[in-house]
C-alpha cells in the first residue's frame, strides 16, 4: 500500500503538546497558528478564565460565564489545534509521553507545560477548608456563597457576639488579590447591601486585611502602597500589616496570641506551582516551580518546556519574573517561536527569553488604583480607569467585553451588584457563639 502526498506529509507532522489553556498556554497554541505540526491542547477545564477579575466574581460583580471562554471556542478556527479535556497526572520524558486520566498516554515531539499554580497554605493544608483560596470559577461561587450567606446568618443570629462573628470578614495577604477582595467586601458592605438588612446595619460589617509584612502591595513603590491602605482605610477596610497567623478555624483567626471571632476567612497569602515539577522530577524553588533554562526548556530535556507559574525564571539581572499574566503570555509565545524555528530547520541554539516589564496594577475600590509602569506612577481615578480599560481590552472575547463593561458602568452608576446569587448548598451553621 502507498501513501497519499498528503498522509506522508500528515505522518511527519510533528507533535506538539501544551498542557494547560491559561494565559501560557493559549498564547504558545495561537503562535503556531500557522506551524504545520499537530497540536494537543489538554486542559482539565473546558474554559479559558481570566483570573484577573475572578474577584468580581467571588464579590458578586460579575456572573462565571463573563470571565470565562470555552477553549474548544478560541481555537473553532484554528484547524491544527485538537482540544482534549483531561487531566495529567504524569510525564515520561526520555519516553516522550505525556501520562492522563482518561485518554492514557500522548505521546510528544514538543512538550509545553503552562499548569499555572495554586494556593499554598504553608504546610497547614487544614486551613483550607476554613479558608478558601481564589484560583478558580469554583473558587469564587463559593467565596461569594461564603460573604453572602455571612449577612443573612447576622440577619437570624441569636446573640450579639455571633452576628459580630459573621460579620467580620478577615483577608489574609496584602497582594492585589488581598487587597482587590477587602475593598470590594468593604464596598459591598457599607454601598450595596445599604437599608436591606432589618436587624443589623451592614454598614458595621469589619474587613481586616492581614499581611505578615511591612505594607500591602509590597511589589508597588513604597509611596503607591501607602496611597492604597489609605484608600482601603477610606473604604473602611482595617490593614492590619506585620501580623502573621497562626490558625484559622470555623469561628475565629488566631494572630500568635490574639483570637478573632470571624465566620468568614479569605486566603490569598500564598501560591504553589502545579505538580509539573513533581512529573519531571526536576530542580525546583520554594514555590515548587521548575528551575528552567534560558530558554525555558527544562535542563536535560530539550524538547519540554515550562512556562508562566509554573517555571522559575528570572531577568539577567537576577530578579524572579513575576507570576503575571503577560509573564505567562510572553513566555507562551516565546517558546511557540523557538519551536516553530527549530521545526523549520532554524539554529535556535543562542535563544534566551527577556522579559518586558509591563508594569503593576492594582484596584482598591470604586475610583481608586494604584498603576506602576516603569517612571508611571498613578493613583486615584485616573489609575482606576486605566485599570479598567486595561482588564476590558485583555478579555478574550469580544462579548464578554461588551457585558463586562456594561455591568461595571451599572455598578458604577448604581452600585448594585448584579450577580448576588447563593447558589451552592448552605454551609454548615459551625459552632455557636455564646
Ligand atoms: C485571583 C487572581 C488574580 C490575579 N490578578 C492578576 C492581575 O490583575 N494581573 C496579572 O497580570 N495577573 C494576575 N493574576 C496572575 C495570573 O492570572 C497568572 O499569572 C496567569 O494566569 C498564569 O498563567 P499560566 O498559563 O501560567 O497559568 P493559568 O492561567 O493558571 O493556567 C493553567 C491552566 O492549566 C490547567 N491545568 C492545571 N493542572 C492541570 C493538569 N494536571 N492537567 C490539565 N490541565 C491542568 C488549568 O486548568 C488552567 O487552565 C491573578 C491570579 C489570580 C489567581
Amino acid at each position: 500500500m502507498t501513501l497519499t502526498a498528503d498522509a506522508q506529509e500528515d505522518a511527519r507532522r510533528p507533535r506538539i503538546v501544551i498542557v494547560g489553556g491559561g494565559f501560557g498556554g493559549l498564547s504558545a497554541a495561537q503562535t503556531l497558528a500557522r506551524v504545520r505540526a499537530d497540536i494537543t491542547l489538554i486542559d482539565r477545564r473546558n474554559h479559558h478564565l481570566f483570573q484577573p477579575l475572578l474577584y468580581q466574581v467571588a464579590t458578586a460583580v460579575l456572573s462565571p460565564a463573563q470571565i470565562a471562554q470555552p477553549i474548544r471556542t478560541v481555537f473553532r478556527d484554528q484547524k491544527n489545534v485538537r482540544v482534549v479535556l483531561d487531566e495529567v497526572i504524569g510525564i515520561d520524558a526520555p519516553a516522550r509521553i505525556v501520562r492522563t486520566q482518561q485518554q492514557g498516554d500522548i505521546p510528544f515531539d514538543y512538550l509545553i507545560l503552562a499548569v499555572g499554580a495554586s494556593h499554598d497554605y504553608f504546610g497547614k493544608d487544614d486551613w483550607a477548608e476554613y479558608a478558601p483560596g481564589l484560583k478558580s470559577l469554583e473558587d469564587a461561587t463559593n467565596i461569594r456563597r461564603r460573604i453572602l450567606e455571612a449577612f443573612e446568618r447576622a440577619e437570624t443570629a441569636e446573640s450579639e457576639d455571633e452576628r459580630r462573628a459573621f460579620l467580620t470578614f478577615c483577608i489574609v495577604g496584602g497582594g492585589p488579590t488581598g487587597v482587590e477582595m477587602a475593598g470590594a467586601i468593604a464596598e459591598l458592605a457599607h454601598r450595596t447591601l445599604r437599608g436591606e438588612f432589618r436587624r443589623f446595619d451592614p454598614a458595621t460589617a469589619q474587613v481586616i486585611l492581614i499581611e505578615a509584612g511591612p505594607r500591602v502591595l509590597s511589589s508597588m513603590p513604597e509611596d503607591l502602597s501607602e496611597k492604597a491602605r489609605r484608600g482601603l482605610e477610606k473604604l473602611g477596610v482595617t490593614v492590619r500589616t506585620g501580623k502573621m497567623v497562626t490558625n484559622c478555624l470555623p469561628d475565629r483567626i488566631e494572630l500568635g496570641e490574639e483570637s478573632l471571632a470571624c465566620r468568614t476567612i479569605i486566603w490569598a497569602a500564598g501560591v504553589r506551582a502545579s505538580a509539573a515539577g513533581n512529573w519531571l522530577a526536576a530542580k525546583q524553588d520554594r514555590a515548587g516551580r521548575v528551575i528552567v533554562e534560558k530558554n525555558l526548556s527544562v535542563p536535560g530535556s530539550p524538547d519540554v518546556f515550562v512556562i508562566g507559574d509554573t517555571a522559575a525564571v528570572f531577568t539577567d539581572d537576577g530578579r524572579p519574573v513575576p507570576g503575571v499574566a503577560p509573564a505567562a503570555k510572553q513566555q507562551g509565545k516565546f517558546v511557540a517561536a523557538l519551536i516553530a524555528d527549530r521545526i523549520a530547520g532554524r539554529d535556535t541554539s543562542s535563544r534566551r527569553f527577556v522579559y518586558d516589564d509591563q508594569g503593576n496594577l492594582a484596584t482598591i475600590g470604586r475610583s481608586q488604583a494604584v498603576v506602576h509602569m516603569g517612571r508611571l506612577k498613578l493613583s486615584g481615578t485616573v489609575a482606576w480607569w486605566f485599570w479598567g480599560i486595561v482588564h476590558i481590552f485583555f478579555l478574550i472575547d469580544f462579548r464578554n467585553r461588551m457585558s463586562v463593561l456594561l455591568d461595571w458602568l451599572m455598578t458604577y452608576l448604581t452600585y448594585g451588584r448584579g450577580s448576588r446569587l447563593i447558589t451552592d448548598p448552605p454551609r454548615p451553621r459551625g459552632p455557636d457563639i455564646s
